[in-house]
């Protein structure tokens, strides 16, 4: 298939992979930061064929994964009422909240509609008229753009029955806190191609300035996270910091303009809570004010939440890359892809579930 063969080319894979071992002098710890980049690495074998200086480590680049407790409670509160029509991508329904998911909602009874595009939300929300439509607006910058345009298109639809329960998350500043750490080893990241798409990598560049390291944008077939290794471990060994493009098929320094205009008019950046990792500063988005009517934690009372965290689920160490999958007590064993205990197990962009699945490896 054009556009993907070539980049999965065998002879190119390993002549990238030849190179590599002839530009690396020095270890050196490296962070994809994209759970979509984890399972690629894995899938296609890339990280069999890497030089044993390089340390991969995976970073908090699963949106499913990040979403808060507390978000997955108040979506669950919303499907078991039955006002409401609760609508979420599928890869949310299987995520273990305090004490059930949405599938066993579904499952009793709950109004859960698995949807392909915010947009298809707002459709239902004209189709029932007597209901409440949720959609849970969860992810990166890649997810944001089109949750705007829902509620570009709802405001001009005049339709009253359609909000969104907000947990948008965003890179840069979840970048700065693992840099910030006092328990950071990364030296440089790959950042990811897709979210880079949207939102260019300008914002990258005061960052790789600021903690003195290197970025390469890098796409997700194996010869893009080759090309990106090669990029990222020749401006380690020169020394060089900055953030290189190694992936100019999709992303520009500016971005996707048009994107980035939908997301700014409807979407102001705030603080968010990153589940197992904690509330960074200015990391995610919330609604602006002037769309606060499209605000479902802020419309209905959604009651007291209380939590309940898993006490064997290294979920946020995992995603700050400080620990690996198998060197969690439950990865394997007491946690599986059909008895997930955290969300990285569940998702398809989880370092647990890449793991898993691809090194069949247990505790
Ligand atoms: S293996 Fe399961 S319990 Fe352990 S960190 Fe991953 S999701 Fe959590």
């Amino acid at each position: 298939m054009k556009y993907t063969d070539e980049f999965r080319d065998a002879a190119r894979v390993k002549q990238l992979a030849d190179d590599l071992r002839g530009i690396i002098q020095h270890p050196w710890v490296i962070m994809e930061i994209c759970g979509g980049q984890t399972h690629s690495f894995m899938h296609y074998g890339i990280d069999q064929l890497l030089p044993p200086e390089i340390e991969l480590v995976h970073g908090p680049g699963c949106p499913v994964c990040v979403t808060p407790l507390e978000m997955i409670d108040k979506a669950i509160a919303l499907a078991s009422d039955s006002g409401f029509i609760l609508t979420s991508y599928g890869d949310m329904l299987r995520v273990p909240g305090s004490n059930q998911d949405l599938f066993s909602v579904r499952a009793s009874g709950g109004a859960v509609k698995v949807v392909y595009s915010p947009l298809d939300a707002v459709q239902l929300a004209r189709d029932n008229p007597d209901k409440q439509v949720v959609f849970f607006a969860i992810g990166f910058e890649t997810t944001t753009p089109a949750n705007a345009m829902s509620i570009i298109q709802a405001e001009s639809l005049g339709i009253k029955n359609f909000s969104l329960l907000v947990s948008q998350v965003r890179v840069p500043p979840a970048m700065e806190a693992i840099l910030s750490s006092p328990a950071n080893r990364v030296q440089g990241f790959l950042a990811a191609g897709h979210v880079c798409a949207v939102m260019g990598f300008w914002e990258y560049l005061p960052i790789a300035e600021k903690y003195q390291i290197p970025m390469a944008v890098t796409g997700f077939e194996p010869v893009d996270l080759l090309k990106g290794l090669n990029d990222l471990v020749t401006m380690l060994e020169q020394k060089k910091v900055g953030v290189i493009n190694s992936y100019p098929r999709a992303v520009t320094l500016e971005g996707n303009m048009a994107a980035q205009a939908s997301i700014n008019r409807v979407f102001q950046p705030s603080d968010r809570a990153w589940r197992g990792i904690g509330t960074i500063p200015m990391s995610g988005f919330s609604l602006r004010p002037e769309y606060v009517h499209f605000d479902a934690e802020k419309r209905f009372d959604l009651g007291h939440i209380k939590t309940r965290e898993s006490e064997v689920c290294i979920a946020g160490q995992v995603l700050q890359g400080v620990m690996k999958p198998p060197q969690c007590p439950g990865f394997g064993t007491l946690c599986t892809p059909e008895n997930p205990l955290g969300a990285p197990m569940v998702s398809a962009e989880g370092a647990c579930s890449a793991y898993y699945r691809y090194k069949k490896m247990t505790s």
